[in-house]
């Protein structure tokens, strides 16, 4: 590999990485940014396994930046997907709660999502039934800015504004470590080594690892969740109109099993929540030793299981158990029939876990001497990837003027 010299390299070709290329493009014009995605080809890992929801806000602390890079970046991404021809709506969702002890979680979710400025509608279940007349439930949100978005296209279509700028993309290079030089960074990668002034990661399931080969220590570690999806084929399908989403449980990160009609019709059921072996574990049967080792020896993975063991065991048991995953599926729309879903696909979720087993709740960025790492971008990222990537990019553009 050419080693000229480089402002930035930004490692990790996902929708982050791409918004964080293009948003410094345009706040260091003139300087040469670099992108490297280890994979053949560009946002093939969470930005392309997802379920391709734009999420309004509602969920999320008030005052931290999911929240408000999520409510800013659903309209930004919409906005952005629509000056482009990228496929998205504004469907809107219904959040329902199917028992009284839900329906004061859901009065929560409602407090939450006003406090970041999102309008949402209580309805009753009469008034549910008339936005998705198969829901069975005691109460429900309607939140109408919800929408759906092709993020892989997006991504590419940063990559496309990256070069047009004059930035470079290069798939299939691996950054493996990076060494302090007296002018920045020398980056070692599979293809050879480079130097840049500025190293930024956005390397999702390797971003940890990714800073600790830097010499920046994140304070936790990333640990792979799979989701997996069932695919609901006709007639139950048509039971689902658009996004029916259960009360999150408080406790995680993570959404319950949903029903989402995409913007390719299909309706999928999912996604489950499951430790998994590999860091791109996509299948239940795939173990890396090199993963299942550094996940054994972080003292925060057997706190997160000895806080979780309960939840976590039941997401297993709908991993492995059909009849318990459509059960979760049926707790929102009793009518879908078991012989009507059927395995889909799979994504695997970053999710940063601290030294004392807790799931770290808010995007993290991990500043050191002329770098910076994302090291947590789980779900809501893509929908706020435009934000994050100017955030990261205004820190970047701060340190080269200092
Ligand atoms: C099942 C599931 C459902 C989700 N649903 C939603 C949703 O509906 N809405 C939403 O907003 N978000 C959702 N998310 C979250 C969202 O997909 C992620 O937050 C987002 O895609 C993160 O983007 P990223 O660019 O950080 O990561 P990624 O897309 O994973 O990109 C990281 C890139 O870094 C590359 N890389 C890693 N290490 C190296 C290295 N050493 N050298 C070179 N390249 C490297 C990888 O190849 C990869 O392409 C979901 C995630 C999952 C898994």
């Amino acid at each position: 590999m050419s080693t000229a010299r480089i402002d930035v390299v930004v490692v990790g070709g996902g929708i982050v990485g791409l918004a964080t290329a293009r948003a410094l493009t345009v706040q260091l014009a003139g300087a040469s940014v670099v992108v490297l995605d280890k994979e053949p080809t560009l946002a093939a890992h969470q930005t392309s396994h997802n379920s391709g929801i734009l999420h309004a806000g509602i969920y999320y602390q008030p005052g931290s930046l999911k929240a408000r890079l999520a409510v800013e970046g659903c309209e930004r991404m919409a906005d952005f997907c629509t000056e482009r021809g990228i496929a998205h709506d504004r469907c809107g969702k219904l959040v329902v709660a199917t028992d009284e002890t839900e329906r004061t979680r859901l009065d929560g979710v409602a407090e939450r999502a006003r406090a970041n400025g999102v309008t949402v509608a209580e309805l009753s279940p009469g008034e549910a039934a008339e936005l998705e007349a198969h829901v069975r439930c005691v109460a429900a949100l309607h939140v109408p800015s919800t929408g759906r978005a092709d993020f892989a296209a997006v991504a590419r279509t940063l990559a496309e504004e990256v070069r047009a700028a004059s930035g470079t993309v290069r798939t299939g290079v691996e950054a493996l470590r990076g060494t302090p030089t007296a002018g920045g960074w020398r980056i070692e990668t599979s293809k050879g080594p480079l130097d840049a002034r500025f190293l930024v990661g956005c390397a999702g399931l390797h971003s940890d690892r990714l800073a600790r080969r830097s010499g920046s220590d994140p304070r936790a570690v990333i640990l792979p969740f799979r989701g997996e999806y069932l695919e609901v084929s006709e007639p139950s399908a048509s039971l689902v109109r658009g996004l029916i989403y259960p009360v999150p449980d408080p406790r995680f990160p993570f959404l319950g099993v949903h029903l989402t009609r995409g913007l390719d019709d299909r309706v999928h059921a999912g996604p489950t929540a499951v430790l998994a072996l590999a860091r791109e574990g996509y299948r239940r049967h795939e173990v890396s030793a090199r993963d299942v080792l550094s996940m054994a020896i972080w003292p925060g993975t057997a706190r997160l299981v000895a806080r979780y063991w309960r939840p976590g065991l039941s997401e297993l048991a709908r991993s492995l158990s059909r009849r318990r995953f459509t059960e979760a599926a049926r707790r929102l729309v009793p009518d879908l029939d078991a012989a009507d879903l059927s395995p889909g696909t799979a994504g695997v979720r970053a999710q940063a876990v601290d030294r004392s087993g807790g799931l770290v709740d808010d995007f993290t960025l991990v500043e050191g001497e002329r770098s910076l790492h994302l090291v947590n971008a789980p779900s809501p990222a893509a929908t706020a990837a435009l934000g994050i990537g100017e955030l990261v990019a205004g820190r970047v553009a701060e340190a080269f003027g200092s």
